[in-house]
């Protein structure tokens, strides 16, 4: 008899393991109804009120917003574009208002001559780039993981599904930019279709129009995948990519741009139209969640008012985390320059046992953070990098300011440099956490209070 080999699990088994035995202890499928409730109901007292939340690409939505994602027309199905001819079903002109409110706000905000609202993320409108704007074989240039490339533009994400060749684009490790001057010798040897600027460690602007001119050489396009950035680019508080010459900027609404998690695609050529929302519909996107769509539609038009002050207001706190926390003994990239123009902060953590060990410390505290490669690690070290990633939309958005973030850094170098127990500092945290419960910089709330 051979061992019983377990089944191949990409999850952790215990875990499984654990929720396997709770529903076993279920008299009923009600009390299994009962143990989901709860689980939801543990982690919004806990991370939605008891927790200093620094992930980057988290952002609490306002209760507008949150309300439309239980809207009765989350319910209703509507693939297809807008208008009664282009609809497979009936009883959609609701819909199409909606859905053309949402597109027409998009356009707006984005200050372009198209976009659209059916991504149900970002990874979608990534997807729906290569696929209408490449074909399998072609090169492309990104940026690698260790200078903050993410997946979705690189061999193990849409772009390697999509059979395409990638090639980095040239990073200087101090500056944390991209190299000119070796992208400037290295393009032309491999004439990339696309180069894309797609980064979920962001701290500076990147020389697109610089870099469109190499390209454009050869027919090249810049494409600006924004996931973080979206929000600060709304606002006006970070390089506009279109203005400077990508052709196509995709983000994620539910980074900066603090709407619901969705995949947001604009851009301005005609001659784009027809690829890009051809491989939306039908190739990549069928319903699409028109609740969803309205919490979008809401979110781009609280950023109309709001996004100017919200977005300067992260970067401002952001830069605060940064001084604040290098004056503690946290070395943070990018000090020699500011630290920071988006809304993270980057901290080298080797010392104080590397990224996942830190992260898993802080979170004790109710500090919740995440594990970062960073320019010296390599690819390979991805489950345990040296750096730790920090974001600042969460504490602003429920009101905070730089004299927060000193006390923020204070909790943080307390647990790090001076080895204080987490759980101890964790019962401050709440503490400090307790008065600020109101989400601020939406039409429900307002400004925060001075
Ligand atoms: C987060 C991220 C994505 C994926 O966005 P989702 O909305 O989670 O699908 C794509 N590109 C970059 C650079 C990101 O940081």
């Amino acid at each position: 008899m051979s061992a019983a080999v377990p089944p191949f699990e990409v999850h952790d088994p215990e875990i499984l393991a654990q929720a396997r035995a709770v529903l076993d202890a279920c008299a009923s499928p009600q009390a299994m109804q009962e143990a989901v409730l709860a689980a939801v109901a543990r982690n919004e007292a806990w991370r939605g009120q008891r927790c200093i939340n620094l992930l980057a690409p988290e952002a609490p939505t306002s209760p507008t917003v949150r309300a439309l994602l239980s809207a009765e027309v989350g319910t209703r199905a509507a693939e297809g574009h807008i208008g009664a001819l282009n609809r497979w079903f009936v009883g959609t002109q609701y819909i199409d208002e909606i859905e053309a409110l949402c597109m027409e706000l998009l356009k707006k905000l984005f200050k372009v001559r198209y976009a659209d609202h059916r991504l149900v993320a970002s990874m979608i409108g990534n997807l729906t780039v290569y696929t209408a704007l490449t074909d399998p074989g072609d090169v492309i240039m990104s940026v690698p993981q260790p200078f903050g490339g993410h997946s979705s533009n690189r061999l193990d994400g849409p772009a390697g599904v999509r059979g395409l060749k990638i090639v980095d684009i040239p990073f200087d490790p101090l500056e944390l930019e991209v190299d000119l001057d070796l992208f400037r010798k290295m393009a032309p040897l491999v004439q990339p279709k696309l180069v894309t600027l797609g980064v979920s460690m962001t701290l500076f602007p990147f020389p697109i129009a610089a870099m469109h001119d190499i390209v454009a050489e050869w027919g090249g396009r810049i494409f600006f995948d924004g996931a973080h950035q979206l929000g600060l680019i709304a606002g006006g508080q970070f390089q506009d990519p279109l203005r400077e010459g990508a052709a196509v900027l995709t983000g994620s609404a539910g980074k900066t741009f603090s709407g619901p998690q969705s995949g947001v695609i604009v851009w301005d050529d005609p001659a784009l139209t027809e690829p890009l929302t051809h491989a939306i519909f039908p190739v990549l996107v069928a319903t699409h969640q028109v609740n969803r769509v309205a919490a979008l539609a809401v979110s781009a038009a609280e950023l109309l008012a709001f996004g100017p002050v919200y977005m300067a207001q992260i970067v401002r706190n952001a830069q605060a985390l940064g001084a604040a926390l290098t004056r503690r003994g946290i070395p943070v990239l990018g000090s020699h320059k500011g630290y920071t123009t988006t809304q993270q902060v980057i901290a080298d953590v080797r010392q104080f046992g590397g990224g996942l060990a830190v992260a898993q410390r802080l979170a004790r505290a109710n500090i919740i953070a995440n594990k970062n490669l960073i320019p010296n690690d390599r690819p390979e070290d991805w489950d345990r990098p040296s750096g730790l990633r920090m974001g600042t939309i969460e504490v602003t958005r429920l009101g905070m300011n730089e004299t927060a973030m000193e006390t923020i850094a204070d909790f943080m170098a307390r647990i790090l440099v001076e080895q204080e127990a987490p759980e101890t500092v964790g019962e401050e945290v709440i503490e400090f956490r307790q008065p600020y419960q109101t989400l601020y910089y939406c039409f429900d709330n307002g400004l925060p209070k001075k």
